[in-house]
């Protein structure tokens, strides 16, 4: 499974069959129909580089107003500028998100006059991602980060999600690579909507995300899956934070090669069944009929019945609260996963008030030296983590030859 998929083509309404009314790519006053000209911006400084396209900084000549810009990749040796059905879909949801504190916010579409690529608008954000702060945090030595300030950054993003959700928009993506970190954990912002899909638009939806973060119904083919597989990923991102490492390592094979999907999926729930312990009819009634199911028990060794979740989170590192919260999250049943509006209400969150690191003198130290980008690779170096699991290995062995 490749880390990341997009839509498989760039239409608008792609990762579903059937459309309905409501999409958030069509709104009244939309600005997506004011393309303005990127001749109206200068000064552009890459910001940073995904699988799909490269963000610039820049300044707007009239205004004096800096905004990032997101432009997509150009396919090698072409001449011709990217098709824009994949960017107006993300403006679409951006604007759909309009409003929303905790996620970047949509400015517009330009074009450039040259060359006639598109390039999406957002609000500048001037900090680093989660993914850059923890790795630059923990690669160092540096603890973890501790409990309340998981919990104050939680707290926003589960407010993020939640009124995403309200708009029927599930993200698909949700990663530390795709939040961005500042201000001492005062600024939250939930970023790239690339792989977003409206609810209002109706199943069958296609697998799409970071392998890592990926749900266990969507990883077993679930069709008609909904936002909670954002809650799962918010589950994974709440680990990682208190870890320093991504919590469900699979295979860090980031090509593209189809024929491999499935195995990879294979080695990600193996990964999440022998720490959180294999579904059965009892714990997830539908979980035997999901079409990679049979596979994946053929496949995977038997007897991981227990959930070891709390051996990974102690007393020492995490509350009861917290806990019990991480642990509605990281369900594999989604119909007893916690949405994100629950967990709003879980009473982690009750007292004392969330309050951010900066509040309680705590601050985190976010100014440290941007580390150089990399793509995709969590702090922990996946491969290395695979082969000191001899049973991943010998899974990954069998699963090759079906
Ligand atoms: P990926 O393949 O990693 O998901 P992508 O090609 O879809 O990436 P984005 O994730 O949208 O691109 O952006 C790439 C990077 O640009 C982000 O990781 C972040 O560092 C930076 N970035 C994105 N949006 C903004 C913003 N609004 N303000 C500041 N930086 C941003």
């Amino acid at each position: 499974m490749a880390a990341r998929k997009r839509p498989a083509a760039a239409v608008l309404g792609a990762g579903h069959a059937t459309t309905t009314q409501g999409s958030p790519t069509r709104c009244k006053r939309s600005r997506i129909n004011n393309i303005r000209s990127s001749a109206d911006y200068e000064e552009k400084t890459c910001l940073g580089e995904g699988g799909f396209g490269c963000v610039l900084r820049a300044r707007h000549r009239a205004t004096g107003k800096i905004v990032a810009i997101k432009y997509l990749n150009w396919e090698d040796g072409s001449t011709e500028a990217p098709d824009p059905a994949e960017l107006l879909r993300e403006a679409g949801f951006l604007e759909a998100c309009d409003g929303n504190p905790y996620v970047v916010g949509f400015e517009g579409l330009v074009r450039d006059p040259d060359n006639g690529a598109y390039g999406l608008v957002m609000e500048y954000v001037a900090a680093p991602t989660l993914h850059e702060f923890l790795w630059n945090r923990c690669r160092g030595g540096g603890p973890p980060l501790p409990e309340s300030t998981v919990r104050a950054i939680m707290w926003k993003l589960f407010t993020g999600a939640k009124k995403m959700h309200d708009r029927h928009v599930v993200h698909r993506d949700i990663k530390p690579a795709n939040i961005l970190l500042g201000q001492d954990g005062e600024l939250v912002k939930i970023c790239d909507f690339g792989l977003a899909i409206s609810l209002s638009e109706l199943p069958p939806y296609t697998q799409a995300g970071t392998a890592f973060y990926l749900a266990p119904e969507m990883l077993l083919g679930k069709k008609d899956y909904d936002a909670l597989v954002d809650t799962w990923s918010l589950g994974c991102v709440m680990a990682e934070m208190l870890t320093g490492k991504t919590l469900f390592l699979g295979d860090d094979d980031d090509d593209d090669d189809d024929d491999d999907d499935t195995n990879n999926e294979i080695i990600q729930l193996w990964s999440i069944f022998r720490l959180l312990g294999t579904p059965d009819d009892r714990t997830w009634p539908e979980f035997t009929s999901l079409p990679h199911t049979a596979k994946a028990l053929r496949l995977l060794p038997p007897g991981h019945k227990e959930n070891k979740l709390r051996e990974l989170f102690p007393r020492e590192k995490l509350s009861d609260e917290g806990f019990q919260l991480l642990q509605g999250l990281l369900t594999c049943n989604p119909d007893k996963r916690l949405t994100a509006a629950a967990a709003l209400k879980h009473r982690w969150f009750a007292a004392p008030r969330p309050a951010t690191a900066a509040a309680k003198g705590g601050a985190l130290p976010l100014t440290v030296k941007k580390a150089p980008r990399i793509k995709f690779i969590p702090p922990a170096m996946p491969q290395k983590n695979l082969l000191k699991i001899p049973v991943a290995v010998a899974v990954w062995n069998a699963a090759q030859q079906v």
